[in-house]
């Protein structure tokens, strides 16, 4: 089959590798239909994810049509039409039963964290859904089977697979409640969908924060939030977030993570200088939040990173919630929100292209290039 390949640092390549099959009673083969770049998968391409090696099949936004499955499964059958979720999660395990699916305690063996497809072997080490195949664990549990077969198209309900839940998630595990002041860090994909939730939980006010003009466009165009260039101010732009808000935000919404353009040496002398415009996302965010407030950090941070203001966030009874979002659960709300005109996730998709021009999706997704939003591939 051809499928998308790590090769290296900001090397993605489609070539020709050997099907999946199953590998346990409970597996399940999908034929992708469809299957999206995350701004994660960004993360592998930049070298900052441990574990990647040479021919690794990433991706880990899929959705298709089952094509086999093991002797074990009884939730789903061949035909059937699904969406496949980014964990990878037993059903089985106190997290899984608990809705943390993104913890399950049998999707990673290397370490205490949870596993997620097409991740590199630090997390689970499944292959990935940038292909025309995927392998499927625990095809009685990860599987979400869209009703009926329902007749929307592939784009309406691809992001179920993640960043749709995974921007609910962050609203609600944030606490936004009616009368909130929310900022939130990051126009991408995940960004802008959080803006929407963001309203749909009662906020007051929704303030959007990043530094390319098109996606800042966007969000003013799409979700009617205010915006803000931090580029366009110096070292007191937090200062200013503030004011205007009265203190700062109830609930700031990181939706950036490591800015892979920086190297950590770079990141570290800029936040010593303490230059406003150029702080993390994360210092950003401890700056803007309001006393009592809440950081909710939906980035993706790598292992090392230790700039970490923890005297600033004591001393203000700052409350941080963090991790990958457990999206399984979440799912058939959000389906029939969509269902029901309650959310469109679509305004975001800005390129369609075919699987085997996945190296240029990669490529004007990260370069921030031809007003490149959400990338989806069709293999
Ligand atoms: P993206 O790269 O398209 O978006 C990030 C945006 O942040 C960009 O528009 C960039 O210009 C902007 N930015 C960079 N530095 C900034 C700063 N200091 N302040 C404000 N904005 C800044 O990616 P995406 O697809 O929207 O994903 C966003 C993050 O969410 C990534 O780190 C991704 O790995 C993570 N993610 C996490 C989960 C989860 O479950 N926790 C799931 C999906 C994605
Ligand atoms: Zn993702």
């Amino acid at each position: 089959m051809k499928a998308v390949t790590y090769q290296g640092k900001r090397k993605m390549e489609v070539k020709e590798v050997r099907d999946p099959k199953l590998e346990t009673k409970q597996d399940v083969l999908v034929r992708i239909t469809s299957t999206a770049i995350c701004g994660s998968d960004l993360h592998i391409y930049n070298g900052e994810i441990p574990g990647m090696y040479d021919d690794y099949v990433v991706g880990h936004e899929p959705m298709g049509i089952i094509e086999e499955v093991g002797p074990e499964v009884r939730h789903v059958k061949k035909g059937d039409r699904v969406i496949i979720p980014f964990n990878v999660s037993c059903g089985e395990c106190f997290f899984c039963k608990h809705q943390m699916e993104s913890q399950c305690d049998n999707a990673n063996e290397a370490k205490d964290t949870g596993g997620y497809l097409g991740y590199s072997n630090s997390y689970g080490g499944f292959m990935g859904g940038q292909a025309e195949l995927l392998r499927v664990p625990y095809g009685n549990f990860m599987p979400f089977v869209i009703p009926e077969n329902a007749e929307m198209e592939d784009e309406k309900l691809l992001f179920l697979s993640d960043i749709l839940p995974t921007a609910y998630w962050s609203v609600i595990n944030g606490g936004v409640k009616p009368g909130d002041t929310v900022i939130i860090l990051g126009c991408g994909p995940v960004g802008l969908l959080a803006q929407k939730f963001a309203w749909q939980k009662g906020a007051k006010r929704v303030i959007a924060i990043d530094h390319v003009p098109y996606r800042l466009a966007h969000a003013k165009r799409t979700n009617n939030v205010e915006v803000f260039n931090f580029e366009e101010y110096g070292a007191d732009f937090s200062d200013h977030i503030k004011e205007i808000t009265g203190g700062g935000g109830d609930v700031v919404i990181d939706c950036v993570g490591l800015d892979a353009k920086k190297s950590m040496i770079e990141k570290i002398e800029t936040t010593l200088k303490l230059q406003g415009g150029s702080l993390s996302a994360f210092e950003l965010a401890a700056k803007v939040v309001r006393k009592f407030g809440t950081i909710q950090v939906t980035g993706v941070y790598g292992l090392t990173y230790n700039m970490f203001p923890f005297g600033h966030l004591f001393e203000r009874n700052i409350t941080i919630k963090t991790g990958q979002a457990p999206v399984i659960h979440l799912i058939p709300e959000l389906y029939l929100q969509i269902k029901h005109g309650k959310i469109d996730p679509t305004d975001i998709i800005t390129h369609r292209l075919g699987l085997e021009q996945a190296e240029h999706g990669y490529s004007i997704f990260d370069n921030k290039e031809e007003d490149c939003i959400k990338v989806i591939l069709k293999p």
